[in-house]
């Protein structure tokens, strides 16, 4: 099995390292990341600018960084690499939850994987003061790969590990709540400038990825590409029947 990794922290990540390390034991093994932070670039693609493609060390895996997005690296990577069973990407520094997916950079290698005819699978962790405990997340992560990688029909999937996980579960995004939240402020010559912040939430919906995680949970949610609303599809089409 040919397992390309990416992310969007970056291919100095500690959190790379660590879920390379044990797709190892998967398959054979390669990372295309971005050579900077992308966190938050969604499913941007770089189309103004060429794209570097390099090889860089990465403890004793093939590695090359890239000057784009998590997107541009995953297709930069399956055009280098034939046959790509699986993008793996993350392990992120920080959760990917409920309405954030919208703007998730570790998710959306995952995606542009699909895109390019490949399964892709998002892992990302609490990232708070102190750094992910990887060496503990490794044989739950090895869990969860035994579990997806073996079952085709798991094209898209977004996992997400709480500090300490005590079992997996399967969940559907979380909708009602955005986090999200604008913060003014002033800069030290006294400009108003913004933040573009994250507030806690309360209150969430049973069998939600943020509700696994909140109980300790690993969160595996199934996703798909095509936002098709069929329910509104077939009212929008009762509602307004067009002359062919
Ligand atoms: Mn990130």
């Amino acid at each position: 099995m040919r397992i390309l990794i990416s992310n969007d922290d970056g291919v100095y990540s500690p959190g790379i390292a660590a879920l390379a390390e044990v797709a190892l034991k998967f398959g054979e093994v390669r990372v295309v990341a971005p050579d900077v932070e992308m966190s938050s670039a969604s499913h941007s693609i770089t189309a103004w600018r060429p794209l570097l493609y390099k090889p860089t060390p990465l403890k004793d895996i093939t590695a090359f960084r890239v000057n784009g997005t998590p997107a541009d690296c995953v297709a930069l990577g399956i055009y280098h690499w034939d046959k790509v069973d699986v993008v793996l990407s993350g392990i992120n520094l920080g959760t990917n939850l409920g309405n954030g997916l919208w703007h998730s950079g570790t998710l959306a290698a995952a995606k542009q994987a699909v895109l390019f005819g490949a399964r892709g699978i998002a892992f990302s962790t609490p990232s708070t003061d102190k750094e992910p405990d990887f060496e503990a997340l490794k044989p739950w992560v090895e869990d969860v790969l035994k579990l997806l990688l073996p079952d085709p029909a798991l094209m898209l999937i977004n996992v997400n590990l709480p500090t300490s996980p005590k079992g997996l579960r399967w969940t559907r995004q979380s909708v009602r709540h955005y986090d999200g939240k604008v913060m003014p402020s002033r800069d030290p010559l006294g400009r108003t400038h913004f933040w573009f912040t994250v507030i806690p939430l309360e209150e969430t919906e049973q069998d939600t990825d943020r509700w696994a995680v909140e109980q300790g949970y690993i969160s595996m949610t199934p996703l798909r590409l095509d936002l098709t609303n069929e329910h509104e599809l077939r009212e929008a089409a009762q509602r307004h029947p067009l002359n062919e």
